[in-house]
């Protein structure tokens, strides 16, 4: 229904001559039920007021040097002015009106003396003590009068043609105006509200309206989230959106009042403003309460959450973008945690700014030279005390940030298109280095993090095997590590893509185990060899009972299911000696070493073993006496 509105707005635009940029369509009048059908349509009656028609307004009682001057529009009975300069009252009948003849005639009146014309002598203008009419029609391209730009005056009066012309063209920018807000831009074609572009100038225009500096509220109501619409669109097609969109400003409208200015933001978005004055607290409360009372009536709360972002902000100091953003972002955040309204937060933001900036930052980092390299942390086999292998870890050093930490990287970088092309420059450069490392006689095994989402990837187990062929590497020179996590999501694709991995002859691990949700369940079902128990259960192992029961219950669990064990942050002899007692396999940690450059790596795996230097073409390590001292 309101696309059709608007179509005919534009239609009518379309069908433009020359003729009509001054007069009216030939068969004048035009019908006044399509007349109020288009007034109606064009959703001005009883909004706000708005700055861009308040300046023509003041020009027009400044041009023809009268207190009062009004747009005024003509509805079923009343008129009803979209902006006013020298009157209080929004409204007076439309019966005997001047400017209720100006929309019958679609011509400009001008009435020197009320008291004295046979027509308006009595009218309720005359009666209030207006002496002076003059009123231009507001006519649309098609010819249809909206109502009439009009002044009043206290004392009888003339009309000069320069002021007739004037009122005239003024009268012409204001349905510029209106057509410009509809045709170009300013108004939602499904909602028929006006749109961002309006919120943007009318928040910019408050500084004339307030006093600049006063703080405000605004609320912004998303609807759905992008993902919701998408499920909702496929399932049950476009014009679920029209449907939803449809309820939403019904309810808006109902909920704010008609005095009050409601945008159409974005396809699921709509925002106003709090009354000025509104405490937040209670404003948070109301909205909370209409969230309430809609979950219980509206027809897409089964496959929708909505939610509610309110932005503090001072009139004429915030950038409207900024509020926008700031709105958008509170909705956002909304959708954690059991309130459906969030108000706005400075630190919340910041969060998410710096992890916004370092998934931009490291889409750079990996393209460029300099910023990425890897460390190596060896692992070390108990019963031997051999060092049987290393686990690459990325390390990142940003030009302005410093070094930044996996442990903060990582997750941002994994919901993002990055992930993919992080771990194949892990793996490229861990590969190229355990095949320098092998070729001089450490025959190590080289473990690598994978992220969830490579799991995802189609031709991943054909990349890792490409890789290894490259590098001239048996499969089982390489153990990549898993999170329980990354089984989480598309659960049967991840598991085929690890089965294909096992199959040819790469080692897989269970990273950080103990601290999934679902350990045991999966454990079986992986075809993995490892399992690398999570360094919380690790430390203090020796000292704390609990973490004993518990680390010694996985221990025996995972060797059951023909796993071997890895413990990771291993940082005292007393855990080691504990963990040896307990049938732990291998460790790692700072007690033997911390992640290492591949220079620093080689020193200490000589170092620890005593070996002079690691040379060209020497007998593998593993064939040698090495023991950690
Ligand atoms: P992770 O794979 O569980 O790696 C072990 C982490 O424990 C590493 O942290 C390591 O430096 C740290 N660590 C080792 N021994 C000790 C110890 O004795 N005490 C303490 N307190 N910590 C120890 P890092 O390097 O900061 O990495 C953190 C996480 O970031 C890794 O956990 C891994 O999940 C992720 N990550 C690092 N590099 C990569 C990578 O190349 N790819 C992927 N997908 N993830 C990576
Ligand atoms: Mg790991
Ligand atoms: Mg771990």
């Amino acid at each position: 229904m309101y696309q059709q509105r608007d179509n005919m707005v534009s239609a009518r635009a379309g069908r433009r001559t020359p003729d009509q940029e001054t007069m009216p369509a030939a068969a004048y009048p035009p019908n006044e039920a399509e007349r109020q059908e288009l007034l109606d349509s064009l959703r001005l009656l009883d909004t706000e007021n708005e700055e861009v028609f308040d300046r023509i307004t003041r020009l027009v009682a400044r041009l023809l040097k009268v207190p009062t001057a009004l747009f005024s529009l003509v509805d079923a009975d009343r008129q009803w002015f979209k902006s006013r300069v020298g009157v209080e009252h929004t409204a007076i009948p439309r019966e005997r009106a001047p400017c209720a003849r100006v929309v019958e005639s679609g011509e400009l009146l001008v009435v020197p003396d009320l008291k004295r014309d046979a027509c308006f002598h009595d009218s309720h203008l005359a009666n209030t003590g207006v002496r002076f009419y003059a009123g231009a029609p507001l006519l649309t391209r098609d010819g249809y009068c909206l109502g009439a730009m009009c002044v009043l005056g206290p004392e009888p009066r003339q009309i000069t043609e320069a002021e007739r012309k004037g009122l005239s063209d003024l009268a012409s920018m204001v349905m510029a105006q209106i057509e410009l807000q509809h045709a170009f831009g300013r108004i939602d074609s499904m909602s028929g509200l006006p749109n961002r572009s309006q919120f943007i100038e009318d928040l910019a225009d408050l500084a004339n309206e307030r006093t600049p500096g006063e703080a405000r509220l605004a609320a912004m109501v998303n609807l759905a989230t992008p993902e919701q619409l998408s499920d909702a669109l496929r399932a049950l097609g476009a014009s679920y959106l029209d449907e939803i969109v449809g309820e939403a400003v019904r309810m808006l409208r109902a909920a704010i009042g008609p005095g009050r200015k409601l945008y159409h933001v974005a396809a699921t978005q709509f925002v106003f403003l709090a009354e000025p004055g509104a405490d937040i607290v209670r404003f948070c409360d109301w909205l909370g309460c209409w969230l309430d009372m809609r979950a219980d009536t509206m027809t897409s709360r089964f496959v929708t959450t909505t939610t509610i972002g309110v932005a503090p902000f001072a009139v004429g100091h915030s950038d409207p973008l900024d509020v926008l953003r700031d709105m958008h972002s509170a909705a956002h955040d909304a959708l954690e945690g059991a309130r459906r309204v969030r108000v706005f937060s400075a630190e919340q933001n910041a969060v998410f700014l710096r992890r916004f900036y370092l998934a931009n930052e490291f889409g750079a980092a990996l393209e460029g030279e300099g910023q990425l390299r890897l460390v190596f942390q060896p692992k070390v086999e108990l019963a031997t005390g051999r060092c049987i292998g290393a686990e690459a870890l990325l390390r990142w050093n940003h030009p302005v940030l410093g070094e930044v930490s996996p442990g903060e990287f990582f997750p941002v970088i994994e919901q993002t298109s990055l992930a993919r092309a992080t771990t194949r420059w892990v793996l490229a450069r861990a590969l190229r280095q355990l095949a320098a490392w092998r070729a001089v006689g450490l025959t190590l095994q080289m473990a690598v993090n994978v992220s969830a989402v490579n799991l995802l990837e189609m031709d991943f187990c054909a990349h890792v095997s490409e890789q290894l062929r490259l590098h001239g590497l048996p499969p089982e020179a390489l153990a990549l590590e898993i999170t329980e996590s990354a089984l989480m999501k598309n659960r049967v694709l991840a598991m085929q893509t690890l089965n294909n991995l096992a199959a040819a002859g790469v080692h897989l691990a269970i990273d950080d185990f103990g601290t999934g949700y679902s350990s045991l369940a999966y454990l079986q079902s992986l075809p993995a060899r490892v399992v690398k128990i999570d360094q919380s259960f690790v430390r203090d192992v020796d000292a704390d009972g609990h973490k004993r029961a518990l680390v010694s219950t996985m221990i025996k669990l995972s060797h059951d299911l023909g796993h071997q064990v890895v413990a990771e942050g291993v940082e005292t002899a007393a855990v080691a000696a504990y963990l040896k007692d307990a049938g732990c396999d291998q460790v790692q940690g700072y007690l033997y070493a911390r992640p290492l450059a591949a220079a620093d790596f080689e020193r200490w795996i000589c170092a620890k073993w005593t070996l002079p230097r690691v040379r060209a073409a020497r007998p593998a390590v593993d064939t040698m006496e090495l023991s950690c001292a």
